[in-house]
């Protein structure tokens, strides 16, 4: 009889832990609002919030799900996101690409008939993302704290339907996304500009884009003007 090998209980839990990163998420909240981004933007929408980050952008505004967070399968999941019986999905995070089962949850969402966005800061890769999702793609300026971050073949795994966000701190974030944006003509998606919270007044960012004719579009964050800055909208 052939002698069997017994499996050490730690190469077990290791075996066990990698089988739950594969179908399972970390997520921080599932919660149904308005999208305050985007072209979506005013679209009853159910937001996936994924745990953690690894970049740490000065402005973040949803440090809370840095850290945290609770297991869940892929299919308890879906089961809350139907309770919503919403058509339009929202997976964001933290940074949701930095779980590896985030993309077997955006395919099922589509696969299920959802019109599903992903916020992502530009700074994992992009391509393996289902064609189906809309992605919206930061691109993290010097202003950040994070420039360095951004992956740069992103670019190239971008579809027409996809948007790139850039977050404006100011006047040397806005040069610098200009200057990008007309050297890579990212005009053949939709740009938005965004004023950092508390760092930049909407009506100055206003005046620079006008001024300078610039191919992008100024986005406010329609949730903060109607619930504030606080979590779950
Ligand atoms: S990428 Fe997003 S979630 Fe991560 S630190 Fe920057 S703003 Fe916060």
């Amino acid at each position: 009889m052939k002698a069997q090998t017994a499996v050490p209980p730690h190469s077990q839990a290791a075996a066990g832990a990698q089988r739950d990163v594969a179908s399972s998420l970390k997520i921080t909240e599932i919660f149904h609002s308005l999208q305050g981004e985007s072209s979506l933007s005013g679209w009853p929408t159910v937001f996936v919030r994924l745990t953690g980050c690894p970049l740490r952008c000065q402005y973040c505004d949803t440090a809370y799900a840095f850290h945290g967070g609770q297991r869940q399968t892929l299919d308890d999941i879906l089961d809350s996101i139907d309770r919503h019986q919403c058509g339009h999905v929202c997976v964001t995070g933290g940074e949701p690409l930095a779980q590896p089962a985030c993309l077997d949850l955006l395919s099922r969402l589509c696969d299920r008939g959802h019109v599903v966005s992903l916020e992502t800061s530009g700074a994992l890769p992009v391509a393996a993302v289902d064609p189906r999702v809309i992605k919206i793609l930061d691109i993290k300026t010097p202003g950040s704290g994070e420039q360095q971050r951004n992956h740069w073949a992103n670019l190239q795994a971008l579809q027409a339907h996809d948007e790139i966000k850039f977050v404006i701190c100011d006047r040397t974030d806005y040069d610098w996304a200009a200057d990008l944006i007309r050297q890579h003509e990212l005009q053949r998606y939709t740009v938005w500009l965004s004023p950092s919270h508390a760092q930049l007044a909407p009506r100055e960012l206003a005046a620079w884009m006008l001024a300078d004719q610039l191919p992008a579009r100024l986005q406010l964050q329609l949730h903060k003007h109607i619930w504030g800055d606080v979590p779950g909208h």
